[in-house]
């Protein structure tokens, strides 16, 4: 073939699929359907970094046991204070001596936000391993004649399969007298003062700024942390704040208590108020 028949059949080919790239295809009669929005899965994916850094940083490993380096020291200080009470340390559960990371990871896996029944089933086989620098640390306190209470907002049901996680990781006075759950509210203060009512609170460790003073569910002004400097000097001296990005107060200040959709909707708002 000689060269400028080549030419026209390269133009007529070239106009053929430029032809073909033109052909308008009539919109189909047939209505798409909407797809639901999935808000549990959108809640549960906004969680994800959180648990994935509490489950697997060694940067949350590091922080936990940090933590509890700290607890000795402040300890020790504060046991020099004479007091003829016996001394107490009070500690939270969740996220302060046991890790619940793997439910959480468990959940993001299925697209799923917290329930009472997976939670339930969780804690019932009593599987939980302890943070880094609990056991060792509560097991310290306890040779320097500390009574251990711990205040949980687990509830009454969770009462045996608690104590049984507890005491299969080493922890000290895992019983009865020493295990204040929810009783009917969240707010600990009762709790703590039954405690310190015969005892000298010397210390306390959690994971939520609520696990020392209720002032701190109020995150209406400054987040909240006008209420950390109010208090800078005794959150210094008394208690221990360990990591904990998963859930608490900080996310339900922002998300609310109300379904899913209202959830969901409340972070989205939140994300579009504060990126402007
Ligand atoms: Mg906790």
């Amino acid at each position: 073939m000689n060269k400028p028949v080549l030419v026209l059949l390269a133009f007529a080919l070239f106009a053929c699929a430029q032809k073909r790239s033109v052909v308008e295809v009539a919109p189909s009669p047939i209505a798409v359907p909407t797809v639901p929005v999935d808000h549990m899965g959108e809640l549960a994916r906004y969680g994800s970094d959180a648990v994935l850094w509490q489950h697997a940083s060694a940067e949350a490993y590091r922080l936990q046991q940090q933590g509890y380096e700290l607890a000795r020291l402040r300890l020790v200080e504060n046991l020099k204070v004479a007091d003829k009470r016996p001394p107490a340390v009070i500690v939270d559960i969740d996220e302060t001596v046991l890790d619940n990371s793997p439910y959480q990871v468990a959940a993001i896996a299925i697209g799923h936000t917290f329930d009472q029944a997976s939670w339930k089933a969780w804690t019932d086989r009593s599987a939980a391993a302890a943070i880094p620098g609990a056991v060792a640390f509560l097991q310290y306190a306890r040779s320097l004649q500390c009574n251990i209470f711990y205040i949980t907002n687990r509830d009454l049901r969770e009462r045996a399969t608690t104590l049984r996680n507890l005491d299969s990781l080493g922890f000290p006075q895992a019983d009865e007298a020493h295990l204040l759950l929810m009783e009917g509210t969240s707010d600990k203060t009762e709790r703590r003062a039954r405690v310190a009512s015969d005892h000298q609170v010397v210390l306390l460790v959690g994971d939520q700024l609520r696990d020392f003073d209720e002032r701190f569910k109020d995150r209406s002004v400054n987040d909240g942390k006008s209420t950390v400097d109010t208090m800078a000097d005794t959150l210094a001296r008394y208690f221990i704040l360990l990591p904990n990005p998963m859930y608490g107060t900080y996310r339900d200040a922002v998300q609310g208590k109300g379904t899913d959709e209202e959830k969901h909707r409340n972070m989205d708002e939140w994300f579009q108020r504060n990126g402007k």
